[in-house]
């Protein structure tokens, strides 16, 4: 396959992005002096080698400039984690569920200083490999370690107000109800501050703030 196809067809499978806007891309690139390319092609190497996911709320990082400590308290075996994780003064008691890494950039700006995990999409209506598709085990084991190590006291849940997001939202309560009852913490939800189908990372921080004081 010649470059241009080639990279045309590595351009569609980003999130959201169809043959056209894929061409495009490339024309883009092409029409573009070396040293952009050139740039471009070595931050993506270094995005792979200076990026990880933390090991307790699955966040993508950077090590450079990470602060804190790079061992994390809750997990038996010492893991890379984020700063967000690391950082003691952050309220433990408290883990907001997202979707996606974006969504949490906004969570922060709506001023939560809990800590998060993150799920890694939504399970859809029509599947039938809920645990296939999301990092459910995860969850429930960060919720086990959590709950016996740091005292959790809350869960909350920050899906996206759509069929598959409900469908999620239903899918975890099942799963960690009997975790919540044993563990005594909380399970809850948004309020309905968000628009039907508004997602987190769309909503702006008042919105969401006002979501997470209205949260039941
Ligand atoms: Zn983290």
């Amino acid at each position: 396959m010649d470059p241009i196809d080639r990279l045309s067809f590595l351009f569609e499978k980003f999130p959201g992005i169809g043959p056209r806007q894929a061409r495009r891309f490339v024309q883009y690139l092409l029409s573009t002096s070396p040293t952009t390319r050139q740039e471009l092609s070595e931050i993506i190497k270094k995005l792979g080698a200076e990026s990880r996911q933390c090991g307790m709320c699955y966040r993508w990082f950077t090590l450079k400039g990470q602060q804190g400590s790079t061992l994390t308290p809750g997990l038996s075996k010492v893991e890379p984690c984020c700063s967000i994780c690391a950082n003691p003064a952050r309220e433990a008691g408290i883990i907001f569920v997202v979707e996606k890494d974006a969504d949490i950039e906004n969570v922060e700006r709506s001023g939560f200083r809990g800590l998060y995990f993150v799920l890694g999409g939504s399970i859809a209506l029509a599947s039938d490999d809920a645990e296939g598709q999301v990092r459910l085990r995860e969850l429930l084991k960060r919720v086990d370690e959590d709950a016996s190590t740091l005292k959790l006291n809350e869960l909350i849940l920050g899906l996206s107000s759509s069929t598959d997001g409900d469908h999620t939202r239903e899918i975890l309560i099942e799963k960690l109800r009997p975790l919540s009852q044993s563990l005594n913490f909380r399970i809850s939800s948004l309020g309905r501050g968000l628009s039907t189908g508004s997602e987190l990372e769309y909503a702006d921080p008042d919105t969401i703030a006002q979501a997470l004081g209205n949260r039941h």
